[in-house]
């Protein structure tokens, strides 16, 4: 595979024939498929940041992802795709989102016995440690990804009102559990620092390949309340930065206007403008270019820093709002012990309940990684949200 390449190819709709030619084309521009084996196991990483149809224009479109599949089991890899959307991270959440947003059909054609092919069933969530990190050192990821041996990331391009533009880097941001998205915004409100994070997380999983929908993509304020704008194309290439420069290029946008494209540059990983980067296929970015694709009216950092009282006040709701942690709930507690075993912090000690004991969290101590959680048994330990934070969490940031 040639690194320096983004390959872009023609692609006018979604119907099967025409998708089938288009990624074949674009795949076999930069060789992108050569590192698959027989035997591997390949995750795709997709956008399902809410469930919404396919139609919408908010995730990656399920004809596209059914032939990049068809193409990895024919060269005998077996196939999981998943995401974590904005909300719980968990299989009925998940259910909803596959099934609207046209994959479990999609899967269920393809491979019915699920054998070879499935949406993503593990919802364990495990402990990140990247020291090479800008913004996040320690964090917590959705850990379906250990379970791959390669990573495909397959996104849509789409306007962003706080990166400027979503696609193949920010996508990244769905591997961290939909109820923790909230808290890194809260950490990292300023759009340089969260940037950072996007660039931390694509150099710690490293996808061996990137691929974008932008057949139709979205336009106005994006990720989820854009307007659908039809651009015609799909595109690879094994350099995330390279790839959504041309994503950029091609929308009418530069490296000022998206905040990941800024960091990665700055951090030595990308390119500061389109003319560094090799484009091949079979037209020019300039015949398919839409010029006028309609920015985000909001473009700004959400910042929950404010100045006076009210600033203060409204500081503190936003805060507040915004946090979460995890809460027993005694009904349902059979009082195992399991989540005070596996808690890291050493946060949780049983107390007398009545008819057994429970759990009681330390919160100076909690560092919420969720732990407690993922290995309750009974599912007695939840995710506990502010009215605000619960509201928020539903508006997605992918
Ligand atoms: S979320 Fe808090 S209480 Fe639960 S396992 Fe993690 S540190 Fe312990
Ligand atoms: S793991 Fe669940 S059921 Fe067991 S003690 Fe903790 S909260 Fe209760």
């Amino acid at each position: 595979m040639s690194f320096e390449n983004v390959a872009i190819e023609k692609c006018p709709s979604y119907d099967y024939e025409v998708v089938k030619e288009a990624l074949d084309k674009v795949l076999a521009d930069i060789d992108a498929l050569d590192f698959v084996k027989p035997g591997m196991r390949i995750g795709i990483k997709t956008n399902l940041v809410a469930a919404m149809a396919p139609d919408k224009s908010v995730t990656t479109h399920p004809v596209l992802l059914k032939r990049l599949c068809e193409k990895l089991l024919e060269m005998g890899a077996s196939v999981v795709i998943g995401d974590s959307p904005g909300g719980l991270y968990t299989p009925m959440f998940l259910q909803n989102v596959y099934k609207t947003c046209g994959l479990e059909t999609m899967v269920k054609e393809l491979d019915p016995t699920g054998e070879k092919l499935k949406l993503n069933d593990d919802y364990s969530i495990h402990n990140g440690e990247f020291l090479d990190a800008v913004s996040i050192k320690t964090f917590i990821y959705t850990g379906w990804l250990d379970n791959v041996d390669a990573i495909i990331n397959f996104s849509k391009l789409k306007t962003h009102a706080m990166m400027g533009m979503s696609c193949a880097v920010k996508n990244m941001f769905g591997t961290i559990p939909g109820a923790t998205k909230p808290e890194y915004h809260m950490r990292f409100p300023e759009e340089h620092a969260f940037a950072n994070i996007m660039v931390d997380l694509n150099e710690f999983f490293k996808p061996k390949l990137y691929v974008v929908d932008a057949v139709d993509g979205m336009e106005g304020n994006g990720p989820t309340a854009g307007e659908k704008r039809h651009i015609g194309a799909v595109l690879a290439s094994a350099k995330p930065y390279a790839l959504d420069m041309v994503c950029a290029e091609l929308i009418g946008m530069g490296y000022a206007d998206v905040a990941t494209l800024i960091v990665a540059n700055e951090r030595g990983l990308g390119p500061k403008d389109f003319s560094e980067v090799t484009v091949v296929g079979s037209c020019p970015v300039s015949e398919i270019k839409v010029a006028d694709f309609k920015r985000a009216t909001i473009h700004q950092s959400i910042t929950f820093e404010g100045k006076g009282i009210q600033g203060a006040l409204t500081s503190a709701v936003l805060k507040l709002a915004y946090t979460t942690k995890p809460q027993v709930k005694v009904k349902e507690c059979i009082g195992c012990r399991k989540c005070a075993d596996t808690c890291p912090a050493k946060a949780i000690t049983m107390v007398d309940g009545g008819k057994n004991k429970i759990p009681q969290i330390d919160r100076s101590k909690c560092i919420k990684c969720f732990c407690c959680q993922e290995f309750c048994p009974k599912g007695a330990m939840k995710v506990h949200y502010n009215l605000l934070g619960r509201f928020a969490n539903r508006i997605n940031h992918v």
